[in-house]
């Protein structure tokens, strides 16, 4: 699968908000955002004023790397998004927080969305008793998420748990014991969103 390389904290400065990327440390004074809010390269200062094409386009990119998918992923959600009767910009973001990996992190079993990630690819949760390792699998009410019982993967769990115990939005719930696990309780809404998004942007960028 293809991936980013280039360093995460880089795309906070270059979007010019907390992304939220590198777990417990973006909440810690070594964020590299709170050190130095300009944007990356050898500017030290953002050049000129931002065009209407240029808003859209960083509220879009800002969104895709939140989430931390490539474009072609981003648009797939977004087709996705469009194809419902409702707000597509409300659909688009009830979409991206349904998301298997999106839901793991924010139950706090991961320490960042691309570790969450790594712990459903590598089989470490599993959907109503069934292993799913599928990380744009779309949860619906009703589901529940279990860290699988073995020790690997409870262990890995745990320590994140103990380390970090991030609260956890209204349309989840989280069961922490032996055996973790997590309920969503209904569909996520554009509100739920851990950044504030301005969805409509990304609708008129992402429709012409
Ligand atoms: Fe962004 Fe986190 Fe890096 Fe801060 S520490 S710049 S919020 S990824």
């Amino acid at each position: 699968m293809a991936r980013r390389s280039s360093p995460v904290c880089r795309l906070c400065r270059r979007e010019g908000a907390k992304l939220f990327l590198k777990g417990n440390r973006c909440d810690t004074p070594k964020c590299a955002f709170e050190r130095r809010e300009s944007a990356p390269g050898m500017s030290t200062f953002r050049h000129g004023k931002q065009t209407d094409y240029g808003a859209h386009l960083r509220e879009k990119q800002k969104v895709k790397h939140h989430y931390g998918l490539l474009e072609r992923q981003f648009r797939k959600v977004f087709a996705l998004a469009e194809k419902g009767k409702g707000n597509t910009g409300e659909a688009l973001m009830s979409l991206l927080e349904r998301r298997l990996d999106n839901i793991v992190y924010r139950l706090g079993f991961g320490i960042s969305r691309a570790q969450s990630r790594l712990l459903v690819g590598h089989g470490h949760v599993t959907v109503n008793g069934r292993r799913v390792d599928i990380a744009s699998y779309l949860t619906r009410p009703g589901d529940v998420i279990r860290v699988k019982n073995r020790p690997k993967s409870l262990q890995l769990v745990q320590a994140v748990l103990a380390e970090s115990h991030r609260e956890v939005p209204d349309f989840l719930s989280r069961v922490e014991g032996q055996q973790p696990e997590g309920h969503v309780l209904r569909m996520p809404e554009a509100a739920d969103a851990s950044i504030p998004v301005q969805a409509q942007l990304i609708v008129e960028l992402c429709s012409k």
